[in-house]
């Protein structure tokens, strides 16, 4: 049988079983329609397919009223006849709607005014939804767009009719994905492994570079520093971590440094795997010892803005989901990725020949370990490398961005990491009796983090607030009493931001550019954002924006807590994010109950990002803990007040309210803060409760409603600080010149 043949063959097997799962999906969807149409309405039903929210149906308030209330003697199935035939109408509005428009609230419509193509433009460009929108079905089921991205509970699929649709609909995208696949198969000459490559490269433009900034000081020092760590912006980024290896490097390189950045290299069949086209293969390989034998990775270079860009090249950074894990959970395998992470970082200075930019970094170099994820590196270099006379003049910095996430796993796999067998007390762990399962638990286990700040030359940590708070108890997620025996090698500095990306005067995402002289054009991204969100469009409105992980660090569940306080106030919220489905849940809950008042938007989404920050006038952060945190900082370069709960960096980087500060000196850039005459760039609240949240907000508010000139103050105070890394960069390398005083810690 020819090649061709064979191919054929294989392609109408796959077809004929594609169609008949699409059948009996089909048949299925039938039932649940069926089913559904025989039950009382009284919840709230949704679905997806493939990234975008197709369905969404409710039986309002109202209803579940009305059947209460039929409970008490009224005929309960006329009642339920009457909602059914309620039920009817809406769907029949609805799909009067042409050209897939949905009825905006403020027309009496049940959803924001946005339409079905909209959402998909913004499934495209929301960086972390993998695959093309879905057909929806037939018009028989009424479909109605929602602001939401991000996946459903599992719960809600089946159990309604748009969940039965939606899987009928990607068992159908399945098969047509298996065609495209064969007939990419069948012609390998004009399109070459394209699979992974499928989709269309992102369109996020480039951001124009407009700041005029004060020239940057040269260092006397110049050094060769090499940063390790499990993401870099804008290649692989789910974090502030992300936003910093990106950035930082650059400002280093600017200061006469020279940098090499060194992160996985991450292919996850999307077309964010397109970012990395610009980097080449080195050609140069490293058999890196652990795991029980000799793993090969390769290495792959960028030069970007000066800096040298190396991502680690292994299958196991190459899987479908995100860095670290996908909806199953975390990876299983991690430890392993990162240690090979490690390890082949460690080389990477002795073996990257670097021809024609620069030669070998060598022995001579700082090498700043961040987070976990790299935590290996201090290990290492003090384990393997010093002892043997290599990198004796290196130093390591551990860089903790945040120490709740610390690399633990048993300690039988402690000789899977390729340290010396004399070094595993660096490692060892020992969780305290009331973390123990049960009476024959040890809790002993190896710890990567505590590793890395065990025998790194210096520990820093991105705010001076949070260098403090992990040394207590409450902070210190059990690394307290290591990190205050290195208290004198324990030092904080705040993140600063990227000017270029983060500036409302040339914003690619946002509709108007704006600045601290001319705010007009904040306003205009205000009416856009509520227009986009199908918000009522009004500027007297405060509008207030969250952005983030929804989990426990980050307190969206404060906000869930505050809701009903916040919803009674005249003001407009939008959260995005996504992370924990019961948030997700509850951000749908809320925009179905407060349609006129709120949106949640679940998923990640830079451009959405940068809209929202841009768009409201003050900014949610009510993080339980914040190693610095990056969106105030963004906030308040784009003159939106953040209110945010006095932690770690966000207590050091937001200046509290000052009813005392002049206004007046403020705006005409005379006032001295020295001197108490400032006015402030946000609200701090003390106590993690919705009381301490809500009386922010009512101050802020109340200046907002009744105060412009202040709030302008606020604002212009605000937007005129220096946010940019230049600051940062220059204690960094401050750091990075102590460490290479002393001798080295370990080793
Ligand atoms: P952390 O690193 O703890 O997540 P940071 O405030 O330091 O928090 O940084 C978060 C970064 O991730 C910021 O750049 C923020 O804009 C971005 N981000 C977080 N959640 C989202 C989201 N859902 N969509 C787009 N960007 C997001």
């Amino acid at each position: 049988m020819t090649r061709r043949e064979s191919l054929a063959r294989a392609r109408a097997t796959r077809r004929s079983r594609a169609r008949a799962r699409h059948d009996a999906t089909r048949a299925r969807a039938r039932a649940t329609i069926d089913r559904a149409r025989a039950r009382p309405m009284g919840s709230l039903t949704c679905a997806r397919a493939n990234g975008v929210a197709i369905g969404r149906r409710w039986a309002t308030r109202d209803g579940r009223a009305s059947v209460a209330r039929a409970g008490k003697g009224e005929d309960v199935r006329a009642r339920i006849e009457a909602l059914r035939a309620e039920n009817e109408r809406l769907k029949a509005e609805v799909l009067g709607l042409k050209g897939d428009k949905v009825r905006s609230s403020a027309e009496g419509g049940v959803s924001p005014a946005r339409t079905v193509e909209a959402l998909a433009m913004d499934a495209e460009r929301a960086t972390t939804t993998t695959a093309a929108p879905a057909e929806a079905e037939p018009a028989a089921e009424p479909v109605v767009a929602t602001a939401f991205l991000g996946d459903l509970p599992s719960a809600y699929e089946g159990e309604s009719e748009y969940g039965a649709a939606a899987k009928a609909a990607a068992v159908r995208a399945e098969a047509e994905k298996e065609e495209a696949a064969e007939a990419e198969a069948e012609a390998p000459a004009e399109a070459p492994n394209t699979a992974m490559f499928a989709e269309e490269l992102p369109e996020r433009p480039t951001p124009q570079v407009t700041t005029k900034r004060a020239p940057v000081e040269k260092t006397e020092k110049p050094m060769n520093i090499v940063f390790v760590s499990s993401e870099v912006g804008p290649w692989s980024k789910t974090g502030g971590l992300g936003d910093v290896c990106g950035a930082l490097p650059q400002a280093l390189v600017e200061r006469g440094h020279r940098v090499m950045v060194i992160a996985p290299r991450y292919q996850n069949g999307t077309k964010s795997d397109a970012l990395y086209d610009g980097a080449l293969d080195t050609c140069t390989k490293a058999n890196v010892g652990c795991f029980g034998g000799l793993q090969e990775v390769g290495f792959f270079h960028q030069i970007k803005h000066g800096v040298d860009y190396v991502f680690v090249d292994h299958p196991s950074f190459h899987r479908k989901g995100s860095l670290y894990g996908d909806s199953f959970g975390v990876y299983g395998d991690n430890q392993f990725r990162f240690t090979l992470l490690a390890h082949a970082a460690c080389e990477a200075p002795l073996i990257l020949p670097f021809e024609g930019c620069g030669g070998h970094y060598g022995q001579d170099v700082v090498f700043v370990a961040n987070d976990w994820h790299a935590g290996l590196v201090p290990v290492l270099v003090a384990s393997k490398y010093r002892p043997h006379g290599v990198y004796k003049q290196a130093r390591t910095i551990c860089a903790i961005h945040n120490i709740f996430h610390q690399g633990v796993e048993p300690s039988t796999t402690f000789p899977n990491l390729g340290v010396p067998n004399e070094w595993y007390g660096a490692l060892e762990y020992q969780y305290p009796q009331h973390m123990r399962a049960h009476a024959l638990d040890e809790g002993r286990v190896v710890n990567i983090l505590k590793g890395a700040i065990a025998t790194s030359d210096r520990v820093l940590t991105v705010s001076k607030g949070y260098a403090y708070e992990i040394t207590t108890p409450e902070g210190g997620k059990g690394m307290e009493g290591l990190l205050l025996s290195r208290a004198n090698r324990l030092d904080g500095i705040a993140n600063g931001i990227d000017m270029d990306e983060w500036n409302p005067e040339a914003d690619p995402d946002c509709a108007a550019p704006f600045s601290v002289t001319d705010l007009s054009g904040k306003l205009e991204c205000k009416r856009a954002l509520q227009k986009e969100l199908g918000l009522p469009q009004r500027d007297d409105v405060p509008m207030m924006g969250f952005i983030g992980r929804l989990d426990w660090q980050k307190g969206p569940d404060l906000l869930q807590q505050a809701l009903h306080d916040m919803m009674r106030e005249d003001v407009q919220v939008v959260m995005l994010g996504s992370g924990l489905p019961e948030l997700e849940d509850f951000m749908r809950w809320a925009e179905s109950t407060y349609k006129d008042k709120f949106r949640g938007w679940v998923g990640f989404s830079v451009p959405m990002a940068h809209r929202i920050t841009a768009g409201c006038d003050i900014l949610l952060m009510p993080s339980r803990f914040e190693p610095c945190g990056l969106n105030q900082l963004y906030a308040m370069r784009y003159g939106t007040l953040p209110i945010a709960h006095a932690t770690g960096g966000l207590k050091d980087t937001i200046t509290p309210h000052n009813p005392f500060g002049d206004a007046n000196k403020v705006l005409a850039g005379t006032a001295d803060m020295e001197k108490g005459e400032g006015v402030g760039t946000g609200w701090l609240f003390k106590d993690m409760n919705s009381d301490a949240l809500m009386w922010a907000i009512r101050s802020a508010c109340d200046v907002y409603r009744t105060d412009k000139k202040f709030w302008k103050a606020m604002q212009t105070q605000a937007m005129t600080q220096d946010l940019s890394w230049d600051n940062a960069a220059k204690k960094w390398e401050q750091v990075f010149e102590w460490s290479k005083v002393d001798p080295p810690h370990c080793g």
